[in-house]
C-alpha cells in the first residue's frame, strides 16, 4: 500500500489554519464540496492588476491605486458613529485613510512606511481611501498580491478570507507526478497540476494566460474520459451473444417498405450489424435527425435478432410513440409482433407475457411496462430504445441490467451536439444518420407576430384548399400540464369556430382513448388540423401533413422547434413552418428564431441552441443528474475534449491495468476526480 498521497487534499476545509467553523460551512458551499481540494477547484475567474505603483498626487480618484505612504497622525472622530481618519503623505502630498471599524487602526501605526492598494475616492477636496484592500509593511513588499485574483464569492466570505484559505490551501498541495504526456505538455505549453492552482490562486509577477485553467480543465476531461474508456472496454469483455442471420426476414421487410435506404441508413446499418455479429455485447447511440428514418432501421437490426433464434423489444417513452412504431412495424414484418404497455390488461397481457416467455412472440413493441420484472422473455437478444434522453440514467441502467447478455440500442432525434455526447455518453459507440431520405423537399419557414392571427388563418384555409393538412402546437405556458392544455382546448376552441369539426386536438391531458382517435383522424385525413400540445414532439409520422404553426415560438428551444418542424415536409408536397410569436421580440430572439430560417441541419440547429441556451437547458441535463464538471467547460473546450478522448482510448490501449509510471500517474488523476470506479476496474481487470 503505498502512502495516500492526495490526504491533505481530502482533508475537510475546516481544517485549514485561520478557517473556523462559521467560514468553512460557507466556503464549502461556494466550492461545491467542504475538502480543500473543492477549495482549489474553486478558481479565480479574473484578475485585479495592483502593480503599477504611484504616487498620490498622479492617483485617479474612482480607480484602484497602489501606493507607497507614511502614516502621518491618527484623528479619531468626535462621534462614534462617525470614520476614524488617518492621514498618510508621501513625496507628493496627503491623502486619508478613511476607515469605520476602527478594530483596523493597529495596522497603520504613525510613522510606519506601508505599500497600501484600494480604491480611491475624494471627500471635500481631498483624496481618500476608505478601507484599503491591501495593506504590508514596505519590508514586506514581496508578498504583496501584486495580482489579485478575483474569486466568485458569496455572502459572508470577502476577498480576503478567501485568500487566506486558498493560501493555506496551497500550501497543503502535494507535488504529484506528472500525468500528461510530455509531448503534451510541451505543444500546449502547460503548467504542472500543482503549479497551475498556484498560478492561479496566488499569481505572483504576471496575469496568468490561459494555460494553467486549461491544463486543469483537460486533467478534468482526460479523467472522465478515461473512466468512460474503461467502461467502453468492460463492456467489450463482457460475454455478448454473436448474432447473425440468413437475410430471410429483412429481405421481406425491406421489399414492402418498398423504398431503398440511404446511405447513411446503410452506414448505421452496418456498424449496427457487425456489433450484434460481435460476441461482445453492443451498447450503441443511433442518432438521427426526425424524419432521417431510424425506425426502419430499428426494424432491421431486431429481424436479425429473430433470425437467430432470439427476440427483440422496442421501448418508447409513451404510448403514442410506441404505437407509432408499431404500426410500421406491423405493416413490414414477416413475424408476429406484440403491444404492451401499462393499459394492456387482464387476458390480453397474461397471453402476451406467455408468448414472450415461451419465445412464440418474437417482437415487442411497448413502453417501459416491458422492462417491468414480471416481464420474462424466452430470449431477448436486443433491446432497442427511442427517444432515450427521456429516460433517466437510473432507468438507462434498469434497461441494461434487463438482459445479461442483451444488446443495447438507443435512438434519439435530438441532435445532440458532439461534445455533449462526448461529456455525457461517452461510454456508448455512435452512429448517426445524416442525411434524409430522396425526395425531401425544404420546408419554408416564417415568422408572424400573433397579431397577425387573421393572416394565419387565411393562409391555413389556403394550405386546406390545396389538400393540405396542418399541426397546430400551442406553447409551454407553464411548469403545468394543465395550463398547457387548457391553452390547447382554447385555440381548438376559436379554430374550431373558424374550421369547423376538421379541427381535432391532442395533449397530455386528454382521455388516451380521445386522445389516440385524435391522432387517428388526422391521420386518416378525417381531421385536417391538429391542435396539440408537444405530445407531438416526436416521432409522429403522417407524411401528407405540410404545415407547422408553432404558436409563441420564442417560448422553445431551437432543438425543440426543429423537431417540431420536423414533422412536416415527409411528402411530396412542398411544406411550412410558421412562428408565431409575440409581437415584442428582443432582439436576440428574434435572431434565434431567424436561425430555424436559414437552415434545416438539425446539428448546426443543435450547436446553435446549445451555444445560446448553455448546456444547463439543454436534454434538461441538470435534472437527468448527469455529473457536471468543475474545471472544464465542455464548449469552451471542444478541442480538449476531443484531445482527452483520443488520449484516453490511446492510453488504455498501451496501457490497459494502468501500470506504467504514466498509467500509476493517470491513477492519481483518477482518484482526484473521484473516478473510483474506473480505478477499481482498472484494478481488478
Ligand atoms: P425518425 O428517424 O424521425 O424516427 P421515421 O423512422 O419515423 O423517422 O421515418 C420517417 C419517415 O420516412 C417514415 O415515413 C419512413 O417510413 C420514411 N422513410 C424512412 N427511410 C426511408 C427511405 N430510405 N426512403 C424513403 N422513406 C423513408
Ligand atoms: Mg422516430
Amino acid at each position: 500500500m503505498t502512502p495516500d498521497i492526495l490526504a491533505p487534499l481530502r482533508a475537510p476545509i475546516a481544517t485549514l489554519p485561520g478557517i473556523g467553523p462559521r467560514f468553512s460551512a460557507l466556503l464549502a458551499k461556494l466550492a461545491g464540496g467542504d475538502t480543500v481540494r473543492d477549495l482549489l477547484f474553486h478558481l479565480p475567474t479574473d484578475f485585479l492588476d495592483r502593480r503599477h505603483i504611484t504616487t498620490i498626487a498622479a492617483a485617479q480618484p474612482g480607480a484602484i491605486a497602489t501606493l507607497r505612504i507614511d502614516v502621518i497622525r491618527h484623528e479619531r472622530p468626535e462621534k462614534k458613529s462617525h470614520p476614524t481618519r488617518v492621514v498618510i503623505g508621501d513625496s507628493s502630498g496627503f491623502a486619508e485613510i478613511i476607515l469605520f471599524h476602527p478594530g483596523r487602526l493597529p495596522q497603520f501605526p504613525a510613522g510606519a512606511k506601508l505599500l497600501i492598494s484600494g480604491k480611491l475616492d475624494t471627500f471635500a477636496d481631498r483624496k481618500t481611501m476608505p478601507h484599503p484592500d491591501f495593506v504590508l509593511p514596505i519590508t514586506a513588499e514581496k508578498n504583496f498580491p501584486f495580482i489579485e485574483p478575483i474569486w466568485p464569492l458569496t455572502a459572508g466570505i470577502v476577498p480576503r478570507i478567501f485568500r487566506r484559505a486558498a493560501l493555506a490551501a496551497l500550501a497543503l498541495l502535494p507535488t504529484l507526478p506528472e500525468w500528461h504526456d510530455p509531448s503534451i505538455l510541451k505543444s500546449r505549453a502547460w503548467p504542472g497540476f500543482s503549479e497551475s492552482f498556484h498560478l492561479l490562486h496566488a499569481p505572483s509577477d504576471k496575469i496568468p494566460d490561459d494555460k494553467p485553467a486549461e491544463r486543469l480543465a483537460y486533467d478534468e476531461l482526460l479523467a472522465r474520459q478515461i473512466a468512460f474508456a474503461v467502461a467502453r472496454s468492460i463492456r467489450r469483455k463482457r460475454p455478448g451473444t454473436s448474432l447473425t442471420g440468413d437475410g430471410r426476414l429483412r429481405k421481406s421487410a425491406l421489399q414492402k417498405f418498398g423504398f431503398s435506404l440511404t446511405t447513411s441508413q446503410l452506414q448505421a446499418l452496418r456498424e449496427i450489424d457487425s456489433d450484434l455479429a460481435a460476441p461482445q455485447k453492443m451498447l450503441r447511440l443511433l442518432q438521427g435527425d426526425v424524419g432521417s428514418g431510424k425506425t426502419i432501421i430499428a426494424l432491421l437490426a431486431m429481424l436479425r435478432a429473430v433470425e437467430s433464434g432470439a427476440q427483440a423489444a422496442l421501448l418508447a417513452p409513451t404510448e403514442i410513440l410506441a404505437k407509432q412504431h408499431l404500426s410500421l412495424i406491423q405493416k413490414l414484418s414477416p413475424v408476429p409482433v406484440a403491444f404492451l404497455s401499462g393499459n394492456i390488461k387482464g387476458k390480453a397481457r397474461t397471453k402476451i407475457l406467455e408468448g414472450l416467455a415461451t419465445g412464440t412472440i418474437p417482437l415487442l413493441v411497448g413502453t417501459h411496462a416491458i422492462f417491468q420484472s414480471h416481464v420474462n422473455f424466452q430470449n431477448l437478444a436486443l433491446a432497442v430504445i427511442d427517444e432515450q434522453h427521456r429516460f433517466g440514467v437510473d432507468q438507462r441502467l434498469a434497461f441494461a441490467a434487463k438482459g445479461e447478455k442483451t444488446d443495447l440500442l438507443v435512438m434519439t432525434a435530438t441532435p445532440i451536439p458532439r461534445s455533449l455526447l462526448l461529456t455525457h455518453w461517452g461510454e456508448m459507440d455512435i452512429s448517426r444518420i445524416t442525411e434524409k431520405p430522396a425526395g425531401r423537399k425544404p420546408i419554408t419557414t416564417t415568422m408572424h407576430k400573433l397579431s397577425d392571427l387573421e393572416k394565419v388563418f387565411a393562409a391555413i384555409a389556403r394550405a386546406i384548399s390545396k389538400g393540405g393538412r396542418i399541426y397546430w402546437v400551442c406553447p409551454l405556458v407553464t411548469e403545468s400540464e394543465f395550463l398547457d392544455a387548457t391553452a390547447a382546448e382554447l385555440r381548438f376552441a376559436t379554430l374550431r369556430e373558424k374550421f369547423g369539426d376538421i379541427v381535432t386536438l391532442a395533449h397530455g391531458q386528454m382521455d388516451p382513448s380521445l386522445r389516440d382517435q385524435s391522432l387517428k383522424n388526422f391521420q386518416s385525413g378525417s381531421a385536417k388540423i391538429l391542435v396539440a400540445t408537444t405530445v407531438i414532439e416526436v416521432g409522429v409520422d403522417v407524411p401528407e401533413a405540410n404545415v407547422m404553426v408553432i404558436e409563441h415560438a420564442e417560448r422553445f428551444g431551437l432543438a425543440q422547434l426543429h423537431q417540431l418542424r420536423g414533422r412536416v415536409g415527409r411528402g411530396s408536397s412542398a411544406s411550412f413552418c410558421l412562428l408565431l410569436h409575440d409581437d415584442k421580440l428582443s432582439a436576440t430572439t428574434k435572431k434565434r428564431l431567424s436561425f430555424l430560417k436559414q437552415t434545416e441541419d438539425g446539428f448546426l440547429i443543435a450547436d446553435e441552441d446549445f451555444r445560446t441556451r448553455g448546456p444547463g437547458d439543454y436534454l434538461g441535463t441538470k435534472q437527468s443528474g448527469l455529473p457536471g464538471y468543475r474545471l472544464a467547460d465542455p464548449e469552451k473546450h471542444d478541442d480538449l475534449l476531443h484531445m482527452a478522448r483520443k488520449d484516453a482510448i490511446l492510453t488504455l490501449q498501451r496501457d490497459p491495468k494502468l501500470d506504467s509510471p504514466r498509467g500509476q500517474a493517470l491513477r492519481i488523476l483518477l482518484n482526484l476526480f473521484d473516478q473510483r470506479e474506473a480505478l477499481t476496474t482498472v484494478k481488478s481487470g
